[in-house]
């Protein structure tokens, strides 16, 4: 591949490839497959304001992020400056995704990044976008184009080239009877209006302000080109927004879709850790939320594993009762893994004298994978039932071994120790938590903004990689979902408003998800 490219760029040293794209208006159900394979593929990831958290929360563990946008209270990175660093990145090797908001050659100055790549020799592709010129709209309820109001479209752009007027041709525009896409227009929104008006068009023309368009802050206001500007000032509108001129803008109540999806308009952060959290943000998505996948939370195993060497090795000497208790699918298979690691062989493990038991039927199921069938499960799926389950069928002075999470549940302990029990704990895994600066400071921003309605939390063990991952957040502001008594409990130690599912899975998650949506 290296060399491949070194012939293409004709040049002595190997240079990387660009990939300039589009990432749609927001709503990441509308990233294109070819930029989600670049996300997961790319070194190195350079993107601007405009990309939504939501976004932002699909790109894998390990890549660099360079962020080129405006942060608050400071200016935007300067143009020249974005293109001597995508030069840098593709030079020192690295495939890059430019990642720009929408569509990259509307608007958004990728036709200068392109020259200055092509300049200089460097290989690129582009990726189109969905513009937000079109989807912003369309999840507005309005048609751009329809046979009885407007057969043609046009984008405008309302900013100005640095310290000059905006130059925007009124006269052509007001006859064209098309419908008009101002993008960048917020601040010259009445000089805009006024100039059509003086152009000929009828003041009573429909005209719509669409804010955040495509996101769960997505509004809109429907006007008049003679009222637009007065009634955005007591809509407050926000940016990013689009101005839409034309009779299409009507049809916007009649055709608004969104409101239909039960779950329009809620952001929820998910926390499972990343090996299975799609499934949960997928059904969540479906039901129209924009979800960001909180993408820090990942287990990583604790190796060397001494502590479990050293016990395993001892079960075979102790003639008394034993009992290997595990709280987690991921748990299990960390455990075979080291077991394998340690070369220590299950006959020397699994013997007469020792019990097995799962907290619940995920884990027990993934015992069963290895050929062990739990002996003991408890009725709920909690680590004070399991503990009492334990002690309910332990034999006096048994050993209890506790093959789980690093500071797993403490209230597995006391019903344990109370029956007499000898308890050792030993730490297998842990949830590490480290969260991308950038989309640490947007979460914690929209946390404050109260634009996260709700958190979703399937462990402990999530909780404490959320607290961990966003140190920032005040935790009794949180609304959190939890999957059982444990998780609650957990949660409930934050101060967080705590709502639990009816059962340990991903379906009744999703039923309190809505429950708690009609409210
Ligand atoms: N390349 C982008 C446009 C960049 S210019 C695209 O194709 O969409 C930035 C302007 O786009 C903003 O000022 C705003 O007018 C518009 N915009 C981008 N995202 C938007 C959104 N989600 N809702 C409303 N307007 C949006």
């Amino acid at each position: 591949m290296e060399s491949q490219q070194k012939k293409k760029t004709g040049k002595g040293s190997p240079s990387g490839k660009v990939w300039l794209a589009g990432a749609g208006p927001g709503d990441a159900s509308l990233l294109t497959l070819k930029v989600k394979k670049w996300m997961d593929e790319a070194d190195v990831i350079i993107y601007d304001a405009l990309i939504s958290a939501e976004i932002l929360s699909l790109i894998p563990d390990g890549k660099e992020w360079i962020y080129v946008g405006k942060r608050s209270g400071h200016h935007c990175v300067r143009q020249e400056e974005i293109n001597q660093i995508l030069l840098r990145e593709a030079k020192a090797g690295k495939n890059v995704l430019r990642l720009k908001g929408g569509d990259p050659f509307v608007f958004g100055r990728g036709a200068e990044e392109v020259e200055c790549l092509a300049a200089e020799g460097i290989p690129f592709e582009i990726i189109p976008g969905v513009t937000s010129a079109l989807a912003v709209p369309a999840y507005a309820g309005i048609p751009i184009t329809h046979r009885d109001f407007a057969s043609s479209f046009h984008v405008i752009t309302g900013h100005a080239k640095e310290g000059k007027k905006i130059e925007i041709p009124y006269d052509a525009l007001a006859k064209l009877n098309g419908t008009l896409i101002f993008l960048m227009g917020i601040t010259a929104m009445e000089e805009i209006c006024r100039g059509l008006i003086q152009a000929g068009m009828d003041e009573n023309t429909p005209a719509a302000v669409l804010e955040k368009g495509t996101t769960a802050r997505q509004r809109r206001l429907v006007s008049t080109l003679a009222r637009l500007w007065e009634d955005a000032k007591t809509f407050q509108v926000q940016t990013p927004a689009i101005i839409l001129v034309g009779k299409v803008c009507t049809l916007s109540e009649k055709f608004d879709w969104v409101k239909n999806l039960p779950l329009w308009g809620k952001q929820i952060l998910t926390t499972r850790p990343r090996q299975n959290s799609s499934r949960l943000a997928g059904r969540l998505r479906e039901l129209g939320a924009q979800v960001i996948e909180l993408p820090s939370i990942t287990t990583k195993p604790v190796w060397p594993n001494e502590v479990l060497g050293t016990i395993l090795g001892s079960i075979r000497e102790q003639e008394s009762e034993q009992w290997l208790v595990f709280t987690s699918p991921i748990g299990v298979q960390t455990f075979w893994k080291q077991i394998r690691m340690l070369k220590m062989d299950v006959r020397n493990v699994f013997l007469p004298h020792v019990k097995v038991a799962a907290i619940g039927s995920g884990t027990a199921k993934e015992l069963e994978q290895f050929g062990v069938f739990a002996d003991v499960m408890p009725r709920t799926f909690c680590a004070a039932a399991l503990g009492e389950a334990i002690a309910g069928e332990a034999a006096p002075k048994s050993r209890i071994v506790l093959l789980r999470a690093k500071q797993g549940s403490e209230e597995l302990l006391p019903p344990l120790k109370n029956a007499g029990l000898k308890v050792e704990d030993v730490p297998l895994y842990e949830t590490v938590c480290k969260l991308q600066e950038t989309l640490k400071e947007t979460i914690e921003k929209q946390q404050r903004q109260g634009e996260i309605d709700l958190v979703t939390f399937t462990s402990a063990s999530t909780v404490r990689g959320f607290v961990q991952a966003l140190p920032g957040i005040d935790t009794t502001k949180i609304r959190a979902v939890c999957i059982g008594e444990q998780t609650a409990n957990e949660a409930k130690r934050y101060g967080m408003q705590i709502q639990i599912s009816e059962e340990a899975s991903v379906e009744s998650m999703v039923l309190k998800i809505l429950e708690l949506a009609e409210d």
